[in-house]
């Protein structure tokens, strides 16, 4: 702060101005408080700027360019189709920034001060912010986010190692690309360029998407081979140099670029937690209570920074709870189920959990029985529900195209504590994706429509 300067007095303090952080910002404003928004780099923080939109993007122009040359069977056969990376680039990076001043302008309706530079906690209520100013609270909400993990001997150089921000902003389509890693971030950016016509290699240390029903992953293994993804089982890279990954098991890989994609880290660098009295635990993350308070019960915690699941609509929540708790309307964070998504081809989608335990039952209803499905030829892919005793459902989980569209109303039944009844008897509407979720919950009840289970169901 320049001498003299008087401090600026709020309400409440946002640090990161992500999805979580402007999420709580805009909800503290329209609750009557004075909130200032810190911001290191780019309203929209990595969501917006350098993941979710990106990567959406990039995957929604992968699948226009594929299926323009795999669509024979649709009478459909084009020739010279050609992709001007460029030009993709120019629309990804435009969009991000349609979006980042789509913050700026909701910010500055909503009377949101956004102050540009890094905040750092340098007492109990003040922080100091990198663009000179000091600020003075009597709440604040943490939104720092997180950042890609690094791996130890293949550091990233920016160029031909790189982390997943770099690699949703190549300018060009790599012709050889290994990537390290293979959770759902390796396996929606392997699938993106292997679209695009890169040889893709993936380092998988145990298995695709290991933490996932393995029902579901076997047919998105299966399409990513399809696409001529090479699926390194139980390899670790070893060495990167001229073009070449080596592996643990021997294997040398050609690629010109190597994406290392391993998961996120809490990013809490430079925040002075400490120095505010607020605990993190030991892997990075900061500590909360239901509440979304930290140990300092003046200050809140939302998003990637307070541990997983690290999805933006989780982050979105939580801004809201965290505003509403720091306004004093005494929200907590209990919601029942936390969607997740993976753009993979086909996506996954779950809410809640399909496993097989003691007093769940689990019934499946294939594609292969449903009319978009088949008009589409996209059948590989099914719809599960898990149900307790009384009917109640607790989880559906799809494999399918727009399945990120058809969850909502899986997330939905369970918040609101629906059985299979609900579901089978909501009409549905046809020719749709969601009918697999009907179609699943009849099944359930042992009255199946479109699909014959056999004598026994
Ligand atoms: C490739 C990829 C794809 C993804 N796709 C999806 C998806 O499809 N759907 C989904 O739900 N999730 C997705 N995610 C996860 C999602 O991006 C994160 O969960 C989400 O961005 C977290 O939001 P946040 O507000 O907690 O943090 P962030 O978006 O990380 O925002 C934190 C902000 O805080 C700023 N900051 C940090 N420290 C300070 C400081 N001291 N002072 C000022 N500013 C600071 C940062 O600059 C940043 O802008 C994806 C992630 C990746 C890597």
């Amino acid at each position: 702060m320049v001498m003299g300067e008087v401090p600026e007095e709020v309400d409440i303090a946002v640090i990161g101005g992500g999805v979580g952080g402007y999420t709580a910002a805009i909800r503290a404003a329209e609750l009557g408080k004075s909130v200032v928004l810190i911001e290191k780099e780019k309203l929209g923080g990595h969501c917006l700027n350098y993941a979710c939109i990106p990567s959406k993007t990039l995957i929604h122009i992968s699948n226009i360019f594929y299926d323009s040359t795999h669509s024979q069977k649709f009478g459909i056969s084009a020739e010279n189709v050609t992709i001007d990376a460029k030009k993709m680039l120019e629309w990804r990076i435009g969009v991000s920034s349609k979006l980042e001043n789509g913050v700026a302008f909701l910010c500055k309706q909503n009377k949101i001060d956004v102050l540009k530079g890094a905040g750092t906690f340098i007492e109990k209520n003040r922080i100091q912010v990198t663009d000179g100013t000091e600020v003075i609270f009597k709440k604040a909400i943490i939104a720092t986010g997180s950042e890609p993990a690094g791996l130890e001997g293949l550091e990233f150089n920016g160029k031909t190692v790189i982390d997943y921000k770099q690699a949703l902003l190549l300018d060009h389509i790599p012709k050889e690309m290994a990537i390290v890693g293979a959770g759902y971030v390796a396996v929606e950016i392997s699938t993106l360029y292997a679209k695009l016509g890169s040889k893709v290699h993936v380092i998988a240390r145990s298995d695709v998407l290991s933490k996932f029903d393995r029902d579901a992953v076997s047919i998105v293994k299966k399409h990513m081979q399809r696409l001529g993804i090479m699926i390194h089982m139980g390899a670790n890279p070893k060495a990167y140099g001229s073009g070449k990954l080596e592996l643990d098991n021997g294997d040398s890989i050609s690629a010109e670029v190597v994406v290392v994609a391993i998961g996120l880290r809490p990013y809490s660098d430079g925040l002075g937690a400490q120095t505010a009295g607020v605990d993190i635990d030991s892997r990075g993350f900061v500590k909360v209570n239901r509440n979304l308070q930290t140990s300092n019960p003046d200050i809140y915690a939302i998003g990637d920074i307070i541990g997983e699941p690290m999805l933006a609509h989780k982050s979105m929540r939580q801004g809201v709870v965290s505003a509403e708790g720091a306004a004093g309307l005494g929200s907590s964070y209990d919601n029942l189920v936390i969607p997740a998504v993976i753009f993979s081809d086909p996506e996954i989608a779950i809410a809640g959990s399909v496993d097989e335990k003691e007093g769940i039952k689990v019934k499946k209803f294939p594609l292969s029985a449903l009319g978009r499905a088949i008009a589409l030829d996209e059948t590989d892919g099914f719809a599960k529900i898990a149900y307790d005793s009384d009917n109640v459902v607790v989880g559906i989980e799809l494999v399918s195209p727009d399945a990120n569209a058809a969850i909502t109303e899986a997330a939905l039944a369970i918040e609101m504590g629906a059985t299979l009844e609900d579901i089978a008897d909501t009409i549905h509407p046809h020719p749709t994706y969601s009918e697999s979720i009907k179609e699943v919950a009849e099944a359930a009840l042992g009255r199946p429509i479109h699909f014959f289970y056999g004598a026994s169901t």
